[in-house]
């Protein structure tokens, strides 16, 4: 097993997550629907979850992103853009700045008398 090396103890975060939305169920009587078990280097727990708690892991969990998915390259599909949203795979620029220096260039090209214009 992968010792975990950051101080986070999944079976811990469940629990906390599970307390934080039990009481919105809206049917707090109703027997469980799902039973979810965790174990890892720091140990393991099992929870037994409501209809509405599981509903709420899979909502968390679908619209979770991971810190560096910045979307897909529009010009190449690529998924890697780093922080300045700049393809790794083609070099294509993306979001403000990508539009506004694309929309210079058209400007410059359709002009036909911008200063980096060589016509
Ligand atoms: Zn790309």
């Amino acid at each position: 097993m992968v010792r975990v090396t950051t101080p986070l103890d999944p079976a811990a975060v469940i629990a906390e997550f599970v307390e934080r939305v039990s009481p919105y169920n809206p049917q707090p009587d109703a027997a469980p629907v799902a039973v979810l078990g965790v174990r890892t280097a720091l140990g393991e727990d099992v929870f037994t979850l409501s209809d509405h708690v599981i509903r709420a892991v899979c909502r968390a969990l679908e619209s979770y992103r991971d810190p560096e998915d910045r979307g897909d390259c529009a010009n190449c599909g690529g998924r890697h853009l780093d922080e300045n949203l700049h393809c790794r795979d083609c070099g294509q620029l993306h979001g403000i700045l990508g539009q506004v220096i694309a929309e210079h260039a058209r400007r410059v090209a359709a002009s036909g008398d911008g200063p980096d214009d060589p016509q």
